[in-house]
């Protein structure tokens, strides 16, 4: 029997090409209709074959985005949950992996009582009652299908969707279409092909466009857009311009300018509950495009030569952590990627650190880089540079410590040196059995876990001042598969490294969570990945008292030097 559910969607596919900002739109969208006063969701279909985004290559696809409930998901749930301020679960990112792996399984077990097992209805019921375990208890939901229109893959998906559709009646549905259109240099004028042939590739599949977001570099002018309205037959208020903005922000509030929020309604036979205010999202889009004061920080990570684009975007989360905290402060981050592996050749390198106001060692993975990155932290350490460990950070903050400070010399995580006289960072028993046997998909500790603060801690007074009440416990999500060995706490302790936050397993063992050195103006390390809970009005905790500590020691350094008569004014 078909399960009932009574949500109302917004679909919304692509065109012409990927990377336009398809996800942008859908989380801006989100926002705009959760502002009306709706309980709404998104769901991101993935039409590739891997299960999930676990074992895709960041440099390639991108960031892993880490759900609360411990999914490895595409990174555009990570642009909804920034905009919608909420935890999305891994349920809502639907890929032909799951789905086909599903269908097996079943067909496997016997559960399809002797019929050919068939695309349609097969595949595509599946399809559909994963958008509905998706959608269900809301009233509006957002599905962005990934790819673009003419795609091979999409074609179940978009079958699917149609299939609801009549399942449940037009006036559920409004179909959006993100398009872009290119201005080529050479006859520098805005063509509306593509965007014409993806209208059309979609209709293939009987979806009309009942709008269509015009992404392009310059604003749409009169001309195109009748053009597109003609061809699309749809009348001219219907045509989203979506030029190019300096913050993604930006988004929903150029959207509603359009009243595309209020259109959306109508499509959907819906009366808004709630009238939206944009004053404190206009105020922080305001801070982060026209900032009061700028710090600068240096992220130091291993970046394989793929081009500028490629290397920020597999830390995508980071830079939004930082944006939102600094939005907060009406201070802008200039962020500079710096190659962990340039301070292992080139050891005056060094000293370019001091040009910066923080310092961030992000996580990651395997020995490249991993000397360079231990190298900047002994120096952000020894000169009070503001610093931040996350995750594989957190783990060389405290080898370096252990090296420097404790004189274990060599000391290592076995994830490099299997053989070190000091596994600072090992892995729990029973990691290296999933490791053993090669079981590496969906497999390292992942998703929330608790954190108990230690009273008094840097880190605690973070997250306290955040929440203005008491907290003693935290959630933090986590991606990773060492752990700070608990034979050495104790050793480390002694010398003056404070773990200033832990989980205890159900076996009992204690692993650290949060480390900060007391005596310098902000060191903080973390096993977690904070940046994945950071939301624009809702920075992380870590990362605010990070940019805080960033723009303090830039005040510092200004004051240190006009004291000592550098500024000569003429
Ligand atoms: N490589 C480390 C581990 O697996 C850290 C992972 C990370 O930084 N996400 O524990």
């Amino acid at each position: 029997m078909k399960e009932k559910i009574n949500t109302r969607f917004v679909v919304v596919a692509g065109g012409v090409i990927s990377g336009v900002g398809k996800g942008v739109a859908s989380g801006s969208i989100g926002k705009i209709l959760k502002e009306y006063g709706f309980n709404t969701t998104l769901i991101k279909i993935d039409p590739y074959m891997n299960y999930d985004a676990g074992t895709l290559r960041p440099t390639e696809h991108g960031e892993v985005w880490v759900t609360e409930d411990g999914g490895e998901i595409d990174q555009d749930l990570g642009t909804y949950e920034r905009f919608m301020d909420m935890s999305i679960p891994k349920k809502n990112n639907i890929t032909s992996g799951q789905v086909y792996k599903r269908v097996i399984d079943r067909e496997r077990a016997g559960d399809y009582l002797g019929k050919t097992v068939q695309f349609i209805p097969h595949i595509t019921d599946e399809i559909i009652d994963r958008i509905k375990k998706a959608a269900e208890g809301y009233e509006l939901a957002v599905i962005e299908i990934g790819g673009t229109a003419g795609d091979y893959e999409n074609v179940p998906f978009l079958f699917a969707i149609k299939a609801l559709e009549r399942e449940l009646g037009a006036d559920h549905f409004a179909h959006v279409l993100v398009t872009y259109l290119p201005v080529p240099a050479h006859i520098d004028e805005m063509k509306t092909k593509p965007t014409q042939q993806a209208i059309r590739l979609l209709g293939e599949h009987g979806i009309l466009p009942d709008f269509i977001v015009c992404r392009s570099q310059f604003p749409l002018d009169e001309i195109r857009k009748k053009k597109i309205e003609e061809f699309a037959h749809l009348p001219a208020d219907r045509i989203i311009a979506a030029p190019d903005i300096s913050s993604v922000y930006h988004m929903p509030l150029e959207l509603e300018q359009q009243k595309l929020g209020a259109k959306l309604l109508k499509e959907l036979h819906l009366s808004a509950t709630h009238t939206p205010d944009w004053t404190a999202w206009n105020e922080r889009v305001h801070h982060i495009e026209n900032p009061a004061q700028k710090v600068s920080v240096a992220i130091i990570g291993k970046y394989l030569a793929n081009g500028s684009f490629s290397m920020t975007d597999s830390y995508t989360s980071i830079c939004h952590a930082l944006i939102h905290a600094g939005a907060e402060l009406n201070t802008g981050v200039d962020i500079t990627w710096i190659d962990a592996e340039r301070f292992e050749t080139n050891l005056d390198a060094l000293e370019e650190l001091k040009s910066f106001n923080g310092i961030i060692i992000p996580g990651g993975f395997g020995n490249t880089g991993v000397e360079g990155k231990i190298k900047a932290i002994t120096y952000a350490r020894t000169h009070g540079i503001p610093f931040m460990g996350l995750c594989y950070g957190l783990q060389l903050a405290t080898i370096e410590f252990a090296r420097n400070v404790c004189g274990m010399e060599g000391a290592h995580t076995t994830e490099v040196d299997a053989d070190t006289l000091y596994p600072i960072i090992d892995v729990l028993p029973l990691q290296k059995e999933l490791l053993k046997a090669h079981q590496y998909g969906g497999t390292m500790r992942l998703g929330a876990y608790e954190a108990t603060l230690t009273s008094g801690s840097r880190v605690h007074a973070l997250y306290q001042q955040q929440s203005q009440e008491e907290v003693s416990v935290v959630y933090e999500r986590h991606r990773h598969r060492y752990e700070v060995n608990p034979e050495f706490v104790d050793q480390l302790q002694a010398k003056g490294l404070t773990f200033s936050g832990h989980h205890v397993r159900s076996d009992g063992t204690k692993l650290m969570e949060f480390l900060e050195l007391s005596e310098h103006p902000f060191f903080v390390a973390t096993q977690a990945h904070p940046e994945f809970k950071s939301r624009l009005g809702n920075p992380n905790p870590i990362f605010a008292g990070f940019v805080s500590a960033c723009t303090k020691q830039k005040s510092d350094v200004a004051f240190a030097s006009k004291d000592a008569g550098i500024h000569i004014s003429v």
